[in-house]
C-alpha cells in the first residue's frame, strides 16, 4: 500500500466547515494531519485527539446510523436483529461511550475510546438533556421499525440493495467527492436513495441527497428520472420526498465544481509545505464557535463559546 497522501476532497461536511471557519477548517483538514502517529508533533496529535470528540447529538446520529447499517448487514445474512434487541445494543453503546468519555482511555487510543466535547469542555450535562438525547436515539429506533412509510425499505430483497451507510467517492472537476448514501436500493424500476435525520430538518439536508443522487449517476448510470430521493426525519417519524430534474442536477455539479475551486485556493501538502495560518483566519462566529471541537487550541476561542449549551448541535445529522 501507497503512502497516504492529504488529498484535497469535497464533501457537504467539509464545504461546510470551510465556510463557517477557516480555522477550524485548518484544525480538521491539515493541522491533524499525521496526529495519528506516535512521533508526529504534540500540536497535531492535539488536533487529532480534538477531532475524534463528538457531541452527545453527533454522537446519538452515530449510534442511530451504526445500528441500523447493522440491521441490514445482519439481515443479508440471513439475521432479522429483533427491534428490542437493537435498543437494547444501542442504550450499551450510549452507556459506555459515556463510561469512557469521564475516563482518560481517549487520550491514549482517541479513534476508538470515546469522549464527549460537553464532558471536554466542562459543561454540564443536565441529567434531563441526556435523558432527552437518549429518548431521541429511542424514538429514532422505534420511528425506524415501525412507520409503515418505511415497511417497502425493511422488506427489500438484499439483492436489490446498492448500498448500505458505504463511503464511497465520484470525480467532479478530477477531484474526488465523498458520498454516503444511508441506503439505497432499486424499487419498482428506479433506485430509492435514502437518508436518516436525527436532527432538525435544514436547509442543506436537500443539497446534501441531490449530491448522492450525482454519485447515482455516476457509480449506477441512473438519470433523475430514475431517482427516488427521501429525507427520513426519524425523531419527528416523517418522511420528505426531495424532487430533482436534470437541470438541477447540473446546477448542483457546477456548485459543487466551484466550491472545488474555493477549496483548491487554501490547498496544500502538509507533509512537503509549511502551513500558513493566515490563510485560515478565525472566522467563527459565537454560534459556530460554540459547537467546535478545537476550542481547547484555538487562540479565538470566545470565552463564552467554553460554556457549550443545551440546543441541538447544529452539525448533527
Ligand atoms: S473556536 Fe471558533 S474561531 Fe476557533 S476554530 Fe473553532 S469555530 Fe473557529
Amino acid at each position: 500500500m501507497g503512502e497516504i497522501r492529504c488529498e484535497l476532497s469535497w464533501s457537504p461536511s467539509r464545504a461546510k466547515t470551510f465556510e463557517s471557519c477557516r480555522r477550524q477548517y485548518f484544525y480538521q483538514y491539515y493541522g491533524s494531519w499525521r496526529g495519528w502517529e506516535a512521533k508526529a508533533a504534540e500540536s497535531a496529535r492535539q488536533l487529532y485527539r480534538l477531532k475524534q470528540m463528538k457531541s452527545l447529538d453527533v454522537f446519538a446520529g452515530i449510534v442511530v446510523h451504526d445500528l441500523i447499517a447493522a440491521w441490514f448487514g445482519a439481515r443479508k445474512s440471513g439475521r432479522e436483529t429483533a427491534p428490542e434487541a437493537v435498543l437494547a445494543q444501542a442504550k450499551q453503546r450510549f452507556d459506555q461511550a459515556w463510561r469512557e468519555s469521564r475516563g482518560e482511555g481517549w487520550k491514549r487510543d482517541p479513534k476508538r475510546v470515546a469522549r464527549f466535547v460537553e464532558h471536554h469542555y466542562g459543561e454540564s450535562v443536565a441529567p434531563a438533556r441526556a435523558g432527552a438525547i437518549w429518548a431521541k436515539v429511542e424514538r429514532s429506533l422505534r420511528a425506524f421499525f415501525t412507520l409503515d412509510q418505511l415497511e417497502p425499505v425493511r422488506r427489500s430483497d438484499p439483492k436489490s440493495w446498492l448500498a448500505v451507510e458505504a463511503l464511497d467517492t465520484f470525480e467532479i472537476a478530477r477531484t474526488k467527492v465523498y458520498a454516503v448514501p444511508d441506503f439505497a436500493f432499486r424499487s419498482e424500476e428506479r433506485v430509492w436513495i435514502l437518508d436518516w435525520k436525527t436532527g432538525n430538518p435544514r436547509e442543506a439536508d436537500e443539497r446534501q441527497l441531490k449530491c448522492y443522487a450525482l454519485y447515482a449517476r455516476s457509480r449506477w448510470k441512473t438519470s433523475a428520472a430514475d431517482l427516488r430521493l427521501t429525507l427520513v426525519y426519524l425523531p419527528q417519524g416523517e418522511l420528505r420526498e426531495v424532487a430533482v430534474d436534470e437541470r438541477e442536477l447540473a446546477q448542483v455539479e457546477g456548485d459543487i465544481a466551484h466550491g472545488i475551486e474555493l477549496l483548491s485556493g487554501t490547498h496544500f501538502d502538509p507533509d512537503r509545505e509549511p502551513a500558513e495560518l493566515a490563510r485560515f483566519p478565525p472566522n467563527g462566529a459565537p454560534r459556530a464557535c460554540r459547537y467546535c471541537v478545537f476550542r481547547e487550541a484555538c487562540e479565538a476561542a470566545p470565552r463564552e463559546a467554553a460554556s457549550g449549551g443545551g440546543d441541538e448541535d447544529p452539525t448533527a445529522e
